[in-house]
């Protein structure tokens, strides 16, 4: 195989680190099978890895490793990779780069580690399920915590405190930003690898699953000069992508667009985004202070924590600028009580508050393997319901006649889970008069949530089931996302 070209095509799928690392040379692209020199082609765990980085088949091919090595400078065009770099390729660098290139390549937003007497077992969140990826040996164990958080800059001595770290994985033309957390166990050191791809494309406010007639009223309050616009929901439940979204929408070149996050998860253009860095004393408040001076239009609080951030951020919407923030609570009317109990006035609140989402993400059926199946009676009627009360941008794709829908089942598509991606199920309460009124007095977030439903507002589970109904979702997905009490 002396006299060959690889292809610009092959090479441009495959990382560059991953192919220095593996000596891995592509050569050729076609149709959707990519051929790859090797020195070993029977090494399973380097196919397995390009097959994972590439989302393509695989076709491995011999090749001497000098070979491979020469060529692969000609094609990546570079003069030479430090040998340093290689000379470490111990058995644990090795798994490191393998569990890190998985990871990225299957969307993970995290990687477990957790030591048992067995080995390390590895599982990655995939659409916010933890599924397993291997087990790493007992043996092979100490040494690839080690290599973690070596890189993650933590101390490798010390195997007893919790510890963070971060470091970049190289993937395609940038880095994933890699946050590492260390908990010693009483069978060792548990890892868990929160990835952040801050470079990923901008998520699009009009793509993630917002009901037309809630989408709409949203960016009616979104892009308002002020307000103060709160998206609520637990821990991975997208509030977050929610508010990059609406960031990314609002004209940053005329207005003073800053964000204060814990971490940043992503990069938006044209927004002073600052991290918060306790250690280093740039806390919520603080950073949040100083942008107040800097003459600000939009300002995004990552998270609302605590009283102090809380109060500042609803003076900052009361001065005339417009706050997005996210808090933990169950449901919009019950945002209300969480503002209170971190020390909100009421009066201050009620004055502030435009807009409050709550949210959940449900994972999407797979299309190729989804069956039909009929609805339970009981919950036919509350299509039947559904159908004659809900307003019909809410109701998208609801059939009228079928008395059938999705389950789940499972195909190679999508790696027999029934399910591909996710979407996001939401509720709007916008804050009339009325409701205003009510937050002022002091009203239970029952009574709020009846006032606000006199102007649109419908809980979270009406969005949830028309997607059900509609076959985006199935109800067992539902009913693990949604709390579901059966009967209104
Ligand atoms: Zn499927």
């Amino acid at each position: 195989m002396a006299n060959f070209a690889a292809n610009p095509e092959a090479v441009a799928r495959v990382p560059r680190a991953l192919a220095f690392r593996y000596d891995a040379l592509p050569l050729n692209l076609a149709g959707g099978v990519l051929s790859v020199a090797l020195a070993d082609p029977n090494d399973a765990a380097v196919v397995d890895a390009l097959r994972a980085a590439t989302r393509l088949r695989v076709r491995p091919l011999p090749m001497a490793r000098e070979a491979i090595r020469e060529n692969l400078h000609v094609a990546y065009g570079e003069s030479a990779v430090p040998d340093a770099d290689r000379s470490g390729d111990a058995p644990a660098v090795r798994a490191v780069d393998l569990v890190f290139a998985r990871a990225v390549a299957a969307h993970a937003s995290d990687v477990h580690i957790e030591p048992s007497s067995g080995g390390g077992r590895v599982r990655l969140r995939v659409d916010g399920i933890l599924r397993e990826l291997e087990t790493i040996p007992a043996g092979l164990l100490p040494s690839f915590v080690s290599r973690v958080k070596l890189l993650a800059g933590m101390d490798i001595a010390d195997r007893r405190a919790p510890q963070d770290g971060r470091c970049g994985i190289p993937f395609e033309q940038r880095e994933i930003d890699a946050r590492v957390a260390s908990v010693p166990t009483i069978d060792g050191e548990k890892l868990v690898i929160r990835l952040l791809d801050q470079y990923a494309s901008t998520p699009d406010l009009g793509t993630l699953g917002m009901p037309p007639a809630i989408l709409e009223r949203y960016r009616a309050a979104a892009h308002a000069p002020w307000g103060f616009v709160v998206v609520t929901g637990p821990t991975g439940s997208g509030k977050t992508t929610t508010l990059y979204a609406s960031l990314a929408e609002l004209d940053a070149r005329s207005r003073n667009v800053c964000s204060v996050e814990d971490p940043v998860e992503m990069r938006l253009r044209g927004v002073s985004q600052v991290q918060v860095n306790a250690r280093a004393g740039l806390t919520f408040p603080l950073v949040l202070r100083a942008f107040m001076r800097q003459d600000p239009n939009v300002v995004m609080v990552g998270e609302m924590r605590d009283g102090e951030t809380a109060s500042v951020a609803v003076s900052a919407a009361l001065a005339g600028q417009i706050v997005f923030t996210t808090l933990h609570a169950n449901d919009a009317p019950r945002t209300i009580d969480r503002l209170v109990e971190l020390g909100v006035a009421r009066h201050s609140l009620a004055a502030a508050l435009t807009a409050v989402v709550a949210q959940r993400l449900v994972r999407t059926l797979c299309e190729q393997c989804r069956v039909r199946e009929a609805i339970p009676a009981h919950l036919r009627d509350e299509k039947r319901r559904m159908r004659e009360t809900m307003p019909a941008q809410f109701l998208g794709t609801l059939s009228a006649s079928e008395d059938s829908w999705y389950v789940a089942a499972g195909c190679r598509a999508c790696a027999a889970s029934g399910y591909i991606g996710r979407t996001g199920v939401y509720e709007l309460m916008e804050v009339d008069d009325a409701t205003r009124d009510a937050i002022a007095t002091g009203a239970s977030s029952v009574q709020i949530a009846q006032i606000a439903a006199r102007c649109g507002y419908r809980p979270m589970r009406d969005d949830a089931l028309a997607k059900v109904f509609a076959g985006v979702t199935s109800f067992d997905e539902l009913t693990r996302v949604v709390s579901w009490n059966g009967a209104r």
